[in-house]
């Protein structure tokens, strides 16, 4: 037997039914904002990651999928979307289209990880990109967006971070006193963290393991070390945030992974005490566009939500999808009475299936099975007389229906 690659998974019905719940959400928040959805290929020449993403990143050293095509050319499998849109956003000039372009996308990203439960090599993400704007009111904008979707996707109970993590001007001084502090206390921390001492000290900051975190605690904050720009900038995102009453913890050791954020960092973390998951992770990236080649400035500022995270979380509160109608024609007259009949029903838009030929019996209890809301009988009788033998399968009430009656009863309670 062929299963599915180690690392992906299938996404049957009715769990499908939360997914698109989760992206017709976000499609409809999205819009509100004035986000367009932009479409990127999933295979990129190999560079764009390891100069967008970080060579030092885990990402691009350990869980891209990567290989040679026939021509030699180096190619991947997006790892991540930021990359692909910045590089969209240089290739086809969109720089030149008026206001700050924002977009979202939802899709497939790919990282070799190792297997572990509720991670997948084929994982799905829904985010967004506001580029062409250093101005903190975008940054706040974004958030909201974000805090607005979790809502009405219906996310109970997350939580909110934001943080600075300085610039260009600010922040090397800080990790150099980081590096500085982090000497002394290294050889006590995690292998993880000992490595990252060295090559990405901030990431230090973002070490989960239980035992490094008293240590973690006591290192410099770089929120002590930001330049006056940066404070600023810092400062008039969150009065845009508290204009707005949206609820935030500022957490200055909240750092990302990738080498390009800068400023403004956020992230949401849903679930209960003790088991918090990340289910979003953005900020700012105002020198990624430059060091992807961009000739012009592009200072952006995104984020990306895990997909199967968040279905997961709102999964039991979506209810599956519903079969409205289900006809059972009995005869070959009736068989054809009851084509024409799904048809009209289902331009109504109600979901409708017709039995295979059988028996009746049979029938309703496949209407049963498959939880159909009403079930319709039709035989010569009812062709003859143009009453429907109409069964509401909740209340098991059987009645002689017209067409109009059977209208009406599909739309109550739909
Ligand atoms: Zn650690
Ligand atoms: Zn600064």
């Amino acid at each position: 037997m062929i299963r599915a690659v180690k690392g992906t998974r299938d996404l049957l019905p009715p769990s499908t039914a939360a997914w698109n719940h989760v992206e017709s959400v976000a499609r409809r928040v999205f819009h509100a904002y004035n986000y367009q959805e932009i479409r990127t290929p999933i295979l990129e020449e190999t560079q764009l990651f390891a100069r967008g993403v970080g060579e030092q990143t885990d990402i691009v050293t350990k869980e891209m999928y990567t290989f040679e095509d026939r021509d030699g050319t180096s190619l991947t499998m997006r790892p991540e979307n930021t990359a692909s849109v910045i590089r969209a956003y240089i290739e086809h000039r969109l720089d030149q289209r008026p206001g700050v372009q924002k977009f979202y996308y939802m899709g497939p990203m790919f990282r070799r990880e190792r297997p572990q439960k509720g991670r997948y090599r084929q994982f799905y993400q829904i985010g967004a990109e506001a580029i062409g704007s250093e101005s903190p009111a975008i940054d706040a904008e974004v958030i909201e967006m974000v805090v607005d979707f979790f809502e009405q996707a219906g996310l109970k109970g997350f939580t909110l971070l934001v943080n600075s993590v300085g610039d260009s001007n600010c922040r090397p001084a800080f990790l150099e006193r980081l590096r500085g502090e982090l000497k002394s206390v290294a050889g006590q921390l995690c292998e993880d963290c000992q490595r990252r001492a060295v090559t990405n000290p901030l990431r230090v900051l973002d070490c989960k393991v239980p035992e490094d975190q008293a240590i973690i605690d006591k290192l410099p904050s770089i929120l002590d070390h930001l330049c006056e720009p940066c404070r600023l900038h810092f400062a008039s995102m969150r009065q845009f945030l508290d204009d707005r009453g949206i609820v935030y913890e500022v957490r200055p050791r909240l750092v990302r992974g990738l080498d390009y954020y800068m400023r403004t960092t956020f992230e949401v973390l849903h679930g209960s005490l003790g088991a918090q998951n990340s289910v979003l992770g953005g900020g700012r990236y105002d020198g990624l566009a430059e060091s992807l080649g961009s000739k012009v400035p592009a200072p952006g500022i995104g984020f990306s939500i895990g997909e199967d995270r968040l279905v997961m979380s709102v999964e039991e509160q979506e209810p599956a999808a519903t079969l409205d109608l289900f006809i059972a024609p009995l005869g070959a007259a009736a068989q054809r009475e009851a084509g024409k009949l799904a048809r009209d029903v289902r331009r109504e838009g109600y979901s409708t299936e017709v039995a295979p030929e059988g028996k009746l019996k049979r029938a309703m209890e496949l209407a049963n099975k498959l939880g159909a809301r009403f079930a319709l009988i039709l035989g010569d009788e009812e062709i003859a007389s143009g009453r429907y033998a109409l069964k509401n399968m909740q209340s098991g009430v059987q009645e002689p229906v017209s067409r109009e009656q059977l209208a009406q009863q599909l739309a109550i309670a739909k």
